[in-house]
């Protein structure tokens, strides 16, 4: 199996020399199956990344390892400078500062827009009602739905219910977001809004790592895009390149079955 990794720094638009997420020879099982392969990856701060690759590959199982919602097996996984053990402590800070987006929204469909995104703000951080009233707002307005706050989920579209699950996550202040296939559960017209969100995001810094079939979303933020196959990292590359000019034959594949 050849693995093509290309050495050369990313050209990021914005990305640091700090590193956010350090994944060092990682493998995990499920059971006896060995879903993830000696994984190595370095995300620099403010850098944007796009996790490509056919189902089956392994790409969700990769990303929910970094907030453990997955435990890893061997290897090492460092977020933000603290490496994710199962110290309770550990997985705690980590997961304040690392957000998530899944396909499925996951809001309390009991809950109001606004208590959907102070719900977490008031509970696990201690923030007062009305500060984390004014922060849930200020999201709501960034995702364009400010008008929504007292509506229940069920009364809202997909695209601006993951509007919302988007502004959920930034209300809890993180410095790192997971997206896992944000747009997949989308009707098309539905996803544009959700991508322009993501896109704003991006825009304004946010570290990102995005499990995306969206290659547009990937030519016009990605620093880097990852290809996996078979619980391996098998190619990465600047988008241009990736696109333009893959080394393996099984991201030629790949990519000649979506584009
Ligand atoms: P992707 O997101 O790329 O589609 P996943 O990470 O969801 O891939 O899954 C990778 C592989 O691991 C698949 O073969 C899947 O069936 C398997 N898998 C995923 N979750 C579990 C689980 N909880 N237990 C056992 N196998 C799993
Ligand atoms: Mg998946």
């Amino acid at each position: 199996m050849t693995v093509v990794t290309e050495a050369k720094p990313t050209s990021a638009k914005s990305a640091s020399d700090e590193i956010a997420v350090e994944i060092i020879n990682m493998n995990k099982w499920y059971g006896t199956f060995h879903v993830l392969r000696d994984i190595d990856l370095t995300v620099r701060r403010g850098e944007r990344i796009v996790i490509a690759g056919p189902s089956g590959s392994g790409k969700s199982t990769m990303i929910r390892c970094i907030n453990r919602l997955e435990e890893h097996q061997s290897g090492k996984i460092i977020v933000d400078g603290t490496e994710l053990t199962s110290d309770l402590k550990n997985i705690d800070k980590i997961r304040s500062e690392v957000g998530m987006c899944f396909q499925h929204f996951n809001l309390f469909p009991h809950l109001t827009i606004l208590e959907n995104c102070t719900l977490a703000p008031m509970h696990v951080r201690g923030i007062p009602k009305k500060e984390a009233e004014a922060t849930a707002m200020h999201f709501l307005e960034k995702v364009k739905i400010p008008d929504q706050a007292l509506k229940y989920p069920g009364m809202l579209s997909g695209g601006q219910q993951q509007r919302v699950a988007i502004a959920r996550s930034l209300c809890m202040r993180p410095r790192i977001m997971l997206f896992d296939e944000p747009t997949s559960a989308l009707d098309p017209e539905m996803i544009k809004e959700v991508l322009d969100t993501m896109v704003e995001l991006a825009e304004e810094g946010m570290t990102m790592l995005c499990v995306t079939h969206e290659m547009g979303f990937a030519r016009q933020v990605a620093d880097r895009v990852i290809f996996m196959d078979q619980g391996q990292i098998v190619e990465q590359n600047e988008p241009e390149e990736f696109f333009n000019n893959p080394r393996s034959e099984r991201t030629k594949l790949f990519l000649s079955q979506i584009l």
